[in-house]
């Protein structure tokens, strides 16, 4: 009998031809993951991997937390893994169940994917659900019980689980390609960032500064939500670019006021096609939700939009606020993203941004601008780092 975790992945069972192919890029996902201490014994069964922990110099629940933010991954069972005789069940149900007073209702369900088993799921189930109630005072509810006991029975194995943890689920790092993420200081964009690697893409991230009209604290803060984004995907690069000057001197200096917001934002972008090019990104990632602030109209959307020759993807743009709270919340980024910060001061902002541009109207404003001069001065003061783990 062997300590295991069992991986379950989310979406990849649907891919057909490509399944295949999915399932190793998750399997090398793990494999990254310990990378540090020396690699980890992955074992691929029928539909899900198996953990071994036994030679692992990690805690267990380090192993866990690690896991549980892999892209991917759906949810992770924690128990043994036994040859799959009934004895062998037995004995770990026996080694896994918790202490009488920890619960008091459990529940036992089975999996059977070997259908040769000698015993059906269902008789599994009742023997098992017997074997427990023998030992302990508690009551079956096959509805939310204190307890699951999931037996597997797979690949000839057999495993008997009790703890289950969810994972952010949705598809392997990087079967998407690459795509770059717009972040700023606040909620939603890391918020975006992590959605859309958890739809394949590996992330490299973009963040403009106001100094020296912000202070330092805002690109730290910016940097340390970066370093929480990188729990999802083995490293991560934040390129770090000037915007103050020229760029926004020069929009506030020589442009109407109420378009100062979405000529910022059309700067933003052309910078980001750039970086994207460095990146190896096809894709621009921001955390714009329809309707929120002046600028997120759908007119304003098109007008930033015209300036980029990669498709902005937008994962938050039908979400409500209190959604979005509610994943930052959940990947730890909220706490974070509320932090005060000087995101821009009140002298580079309009007092009544124009809700309704288009695209003309913006071309007009520039051509007093020296877009591509701008572009390029900017571009020259980047900063890039990589973060790690
Ligand atoms: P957030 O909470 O992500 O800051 P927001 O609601 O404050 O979003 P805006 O300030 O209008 O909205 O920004 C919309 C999006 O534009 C952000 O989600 C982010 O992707 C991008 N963005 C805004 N400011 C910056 C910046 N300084 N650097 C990089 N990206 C930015
Ligand atoms: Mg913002």
């Amino acid at each position: 009998m062997r300590k295991v975790l069992v991986v379950h992945y989310d979406e990849i069972a649907l891919k057909g031809k490509n399944r295949g192919y999915f399932e190793d890029r998750l399997l090398h996902g793990i494999q990254n993951l310990f990378r540090d201490v020396g690699g980890i014994a992955v074992r691929k069964l029928y539909g899900r991997f198996l953990v071994s922990l036994e030679k692992v110099s990690l805690p267990e629940a380090d192993v866990v937390l690690r896991l549980t933010r892999l892209p991917g991954l759906r949810y992770l069972l924690e128990g043994r893994e036994t040859d799959g005789a009934w004895e062998s069940l037995l004995a770990a149900v026996d080694e896994v169940l918790p202490p009488e007073g920890a619960a008091r209702t459990f529940g036992v369900r089975a999996k059977r994917a070997d259908k040769n088993y000698p015993k059906r799921s269902a008789e599994i189930e009742r023997e098992m659900g017997g074997h427990v109630l023998a030992q302990r005072a508690w009551t079956v509810d096959l509805g939310d019980p204190d307890v699951w006991i999931r037996i597997e029975l797979v690949n000839g194995r057999g495993l008997v689980c009790t703890h289950r943890h969810e994972g952010p689920g949705g598809l392997p790092t990087g079967v998407s390609g690459r795509g770059l993420a717009l972040l700023s200081g606040g909620i939603d964009s890391p918020v975006a960032a992590f959605m859309m690697m958890t739809r394949g893409l590996t992330v490299s991230c973009i963040h403009f500064h106001s100094a020296p009209y912000t202070n330092e604290r805002s690109q730290d803060k910016v940097r340390d939500l970066a370093r929480l984004l990188v729990r999802f995907q083995p490293t991560l690069d934040l390129t770090m670019v000037p915007f103050a000057e020229p760029i926004q001197q020069s929009i506030v200096r020589d442009a109407p006021q109420a378009l100062r917001v979405i000529l910022y934002r059309r700067f933003m972008v052309r910078l980001a096609n750039r970086a994207a090019v460095e990146a190896r990104a096809a894709c621009i990632i921001s955390g714009e939700s329809l309707g929120q602030v002046a600028s997120q109209t759908i007119e304003n959307l098109t007008s930033v939009q015209a300036v980029s020759g990669l498709p902005i993807l937008r994962p938050l743009i039908g979400r409500s606020k209190s959604e979005i709270i509610g994943v930052a919340r959940r990947i730890e980024t909220y706490e974070t993203s509320i932090l005060p910060h000087d995101d821009c001061c009140s002298y580079l902002m309009p007092r009544s941004p124009a809700t309704r541009s288009t695209p003309a109207e913006l071309e007009v404003a520039e051509r007093v601008l020296d877009v591509d001069a701008l572009v390029d001065a900017a571009w020259e003061k980047r900063d890039r780092e990589t973060l790690r783990l």
